[in-house]
């Protein structure tokens, strides 16, 4: 399946929540779902759509998981079989894994204003992982990992931009960010009450376990 290229806005107003997918944007007035009219779900039946069946409230709770972390189906569904294998909830290990996502450590650092960017900018080498370069934006990170930003492009216009635009987005609590240092350490891997995704995992492992 290739990768929606298309209004990313209208994703959301499907989902019917933020699903933070265009930076700064996001976090400002001119968030497409603050106003009551682009809320609504969209297409020509939008409005009309009221009832909606167990399988379809299962099939949304995915697909806002999927689209908050900009992952595609066959890689989502290749997390839920991470997550099934291991010890503990498999709804909140899904999620602990989708958050140790390098692309998702990057932007929740503050080093990248969406998840989409922190994307291509791990492509583009622009960090490293305990000292050395990665480019692999779904590597997982473990605890104690640091994730740094290369010097060449700490210097950038680019990089400056970015820490200006979030540094009042505050990292989460199992980040350790250094802000001068533009440096940021996994001091734990993340528990469901750090994650702030508003979805109820059970309804995924529930529509994947039929
Ligand atoms: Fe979603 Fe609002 Fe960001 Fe658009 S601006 S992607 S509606 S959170």
């Amino acid at each position: 399946m290739a990768r929606y290229t298309g209004a990313v806005c209208r994703l959301c107003r499907r989902e019917g929540a933020k699903l933070f997918l265009k930076g700064e944007r996001c976090y400002s007035d001119k968030c497409a779902i603050n106003t009551r009219k682009n809320s609504l779900t969209p297409g020509q039946h939008g409005q009309s759509r009221k009832k909606v069946s167990e399988y379809g409230i299962q099939l949304r709770a995915k697909q806002s998981a999927r689209r908050f972390y900009g992952v595609l189906e066959g890689q989502f569904f290749k997390y839920y079989e991470m997550a099934e294998r291991q010890v503990g909830v498999t709804g909140e290990n899904l999620l602990r894994i989708l958050e140790s996502r390098l692309d998702n450590v990057v932007y929740r650092s503050g080093f990248a204003s969406s998840r989409k960017e922190a994307r291509q900018l791990v492509l583009h080498c622009h960090y490293t992982v305990n000292g050395k370069k990665v480019n692999i934006p779904s590597y997982l990170v473990k605890a104690g990992d640091v994730i740094a930003v290369v010097d060449k492009f700490k210097a950038t216009d680019k990089m400056k931009a970015v820490v200006e635009a979030n540094g009042s987005r505050p990292a989460p609590k199992w980040l350790e960010v250094d802000q001068e240092k533009l440096t940021s350490r996994v001091a734990q891997l993340p528990n469901r009450e750090d994650i702030d995704l508003e979805v109820e995992e059970h309804l995924i492992v529930e529509l994947y376990s039929k």
